[in-house]
């Protein structure tokens, strides 16, 4: 919830829908894209360590299946609401058609802390999650990914558990796993390093280089951690990073690959206490990220959660370029903010697509149990992103609009149009 809309799924229906009214849709369209085809809610029993049961409640919703089969991450979070769930299963929809992958969009959730639960509790609810979500997702139907607090250990259960039950090993069932079930190379950092290409060809739109560009990353998680990596490697220079727990600046550039191993080993998954820099905002976490979201800087990549960019921040925003990282970082009103000031916005469902076009390319390879090299990948993916950032492009010059806007009517048309081709059964 915002202070400026009701519901998360809400506001991306109000683009979905500015996007139908641009394009001329039929309502009968933006009626359907207006809701979720599914939506499952379960309340499953988990046993937990100490001997006692927990009731948890998850969900997976499919947005739209009319592109493909329907893909979209697993969230675990203490404050993961149905209505999260569902904003980030249209999203989904939107990121597949900018992609141009034959996908539609689909999310689950769990309201759980996954922080605060050993591997063997975390293994029992998910095997009980995937066994609940079973009559939705498959290979053909349906396939899950890992998104805020999920990993490729968890994909593997889901993959196990969902394998055991057809009685043979179905692989393709889920993304983002590791290499040694059919895994894809390259899967585990391709949403950072595709909001690094993005980065790079946005930047060349303001006549900016990469090289020596500053750079500040709220989430230091898969997303921003790789975010952080690749965009040092092509030159940057990543002055601060934040996380739900702390934060650490240097105006000199952070050593992220140090900053990795810290948070990988010392840290214990937080960059807070990081010995190469200084915390922000007096060492309160909350503090630092408002602190970050403010910081003069050439590029900022919020890749936390959704809703840190609002009215109430956004006129402070100094970044010349904003590549989101994660789902929803900015609310509507606040992306206006950005406009008018001049802030170049690449939005989520344009600059973090790297993540499901890779997650396609496993989904591929598995099906075909033929796998490809690392760099195959990359440049696959590169050209993929390459694509949709020009025509995304061209769209908003064309209208004269945001790329946020131009890249919900690129994906509203594909959608749109596989809609009409189909037709409606019965
Ligand atoms: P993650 O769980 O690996 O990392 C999340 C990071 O954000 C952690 O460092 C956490 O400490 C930090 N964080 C959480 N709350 C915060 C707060 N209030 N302030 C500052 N930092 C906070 O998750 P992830 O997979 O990196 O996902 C991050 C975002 O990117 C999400 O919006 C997700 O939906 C989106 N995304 C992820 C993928 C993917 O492939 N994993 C793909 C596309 C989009």
């Amino acid at each position: 919830m915002t202070a400026e809309t009701n519901s998360l799924f809400e506001a991306v229906v109000s683009q979905i829908n500015a996007a139908c009214e641009r394009l001329n849709v039929k309502d009968a369209y933006r009626l359907r894209l207006g809701k979720c085809e599914r939506e499952l809610t379960t309340n499953f029993p988990v046993k937990m360590d100490d001997g006692t049961v927990k009731i948890f409640t998850g969900f997976r919703v499919q947005h739209s299946d009319s592109r493909g089969p329907a893909k979209g991450g697993i969230r675990y979070h203490p404050d993961v609401t149905l209505d999260e769930t569902k904003a980030l299963a249209a999203r989904m929809t939107l990121k597949t058609a900018v992609a141009n992958i034959p996908y539609g969009g689909a999310k689950g959730a769990v309201i759980c802390n996954p922080e605060l639960m050993s591997q063997n509790e975390l293994e029992r609810l998910t095997r009980r999650y995937a066994t609940e979500i079973s009559i939705l997702i498959g290979p053909e139907s349906d396939i899950p990914a890992p998104d805020v607090g999920t990993n490729p250990q968890i994909m593997a259960w889901i993959m196990d558990t969902y394998s055991m039950a057809k009685g043979y090993s179905i692989p393709a069932v889920v993304t983002g796993k590791p290499l040694e079930i059919g895994g894809s190379k390259g899967r585990f950092e391709a949403t950072g390093r595709g909001c690094t290409v993005i980065a790079k060809l946005a930047a060349k739109q303001k006549h900016m280089s990469l090289e020596g560009a500053t750079v500040a990353v709220q989430g230091f998680g898969n997303v921003g951690s790789a975010a952080a990596k690749w965009l040092a490697r092509e030159g940057c220079r990543v002055i601060a990073v934040t996380d739900v727990k702390g934060s650490v600046y240097n105006s000199k550039g952070l050593d992220i690959e140090a900053l990795l191993n810290y948070r990988n080993g010392a840290g214990g998954g937080f960059v807070i206490g990081f010995k190469g820099g200084e915390a922000m905002g007096n060492g309160n976490a909350k503090l630092a990220n408002a602190e970050l979201l403010a910081l003069p800087c050439d590029i900022l990549v919020p890749a936390a959660l959704e809703n840190q960019i609002t009215a109430a921040n956004a006129a402070q925003v100094k970044a010349k370029i904003v590549v989101e990282g994660a789902n929803g970082p900015t609310t509507p009103e606040a992306s206006k903010i950005l406009y008018d000031n001049g802030v170049y916005v690449i939005p989520d469902i344009l600059a973090n697509i790297g993540g499901v076009i890779v997650s396609y390319f496993e989904w591929v390879q598995n099906i075909e149990s033929f796998f490809w090299e690392e760099e195959e990948i990359n440049d696959k993916q590169r050209r993929i992103m390459t694509n949709a950032f020009t025509e995304v492009l061209e769209i908003s010059k064309a209208e004269k609009t945001d790329m946020r806007t131009a890249a919900c009517m690129l994906a509203v048309k594909r959608v749109v149009a596989a809609m009409s081709t189909r037709g409606i059964y019965p």
